[in-house]
């Protein structure tokens, strides 16, 4: 890991974009325009959000210059980059952002822009991994109800974590360990975006990255936390 947090090998290969899925507590990029973010599905363009949280939005698009960011915790930060149209996406997804349809969202309008499911790149960042994120079994039996989600991921025994460098989180409420980025990656391939264009970078805010990045550890402990951001861009 360095300044810029960890690296997707798949966006690393395309030499016309830029981005960072930056450690927490690192300011954005100056540039950046990013919402007022309300785990919402609402997607908006660049301008829309320059100067930074000029609307509320959970998703970015960018189609010139102009990088585009979200701010997380433990949500996922989902980074779109279009090898046809070089239109790039940050996108704030969490449980909430992610059932309520935003990946979907900044997909539909990626595709207006003239991009497509066979030329899109998407990158997950660092998020909170299924070796802590418990959730009540009575969330899991609300997504069984939606027969528009994909297979879920969980399980009951907790997954042990042989990279963890802090303790992984304990049952809190004798719920599920729950596979949130695994949905966010369900939800892209219904779309038609081939398995080999989507990056999961499998980083655990919770136990994995660097200390603050998590805000469900900072509930477990009162530790303090502060926004990590993402942010992509076109190069100039
Ligand atoms: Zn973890």
């Amino acid at each position: 890991m360095d300044n810029r947090g960890p690296r997707s090998a798949l966006l690393e290969s395309q030499r016309w974009l830029e981005y960072a899925f930056q450690p927490a507590g690192q300011p954005a990029p100056a540039a950046a325009a990013y919402g007022q973010q309300r785990h919402s599905a609402k997607v908006v363009l660049a301008g829309q959000n320059r100067p930074p949280k000029s609307c509320e939005s959970d998703g970015v698009i960018s189609d010139d210059h102009q990088p585009v960011a979200v701010y997380t915790a433990d949500c996922l930060p989902v980074l779109f980059a279009d090898v046809k149209t070089h239109q790039v996406a940050a996108v704030h997804a969490g449980l909430q952002g992610t059932l309520g349809g935003v990946l979907s969202s900044a997909l539909d309008q990626l595709l207006a822009g003239g991009a497509t499911p066979a030329s899109l790149l998407v990158a997950i960042g660092p998020a909170i991994g299924p070796c802590c994120y418990e959730l009540g079994v009575d969330r899991i039996a609300q997504m069984q109800q939606r027969p528009d989600l994909p297979a879920l991921s969980w399980s009951q025994q907790q997954p042990h974590n042989p990279q963890a460098i802090r303790p992984q989180a304990q049952a809190h409420h004798q719920g599920v360990w729950f596979d949130l980025p695994q949905l966010a990656q369900g939800l892209l391939l219904q779309r038609g975006i081939p398995a080999a264009q989507i990056d999961r970078l499998a980083v655990c805010t919770y136990c994995m990255a660097e200390a603050g990045s998590s805000y469900r550890y900072n509930t477990h402990f009162d530790s303090g936390y502060q926004s990590r951001f993402s942010w992509i861009r076109r190069r100039a």
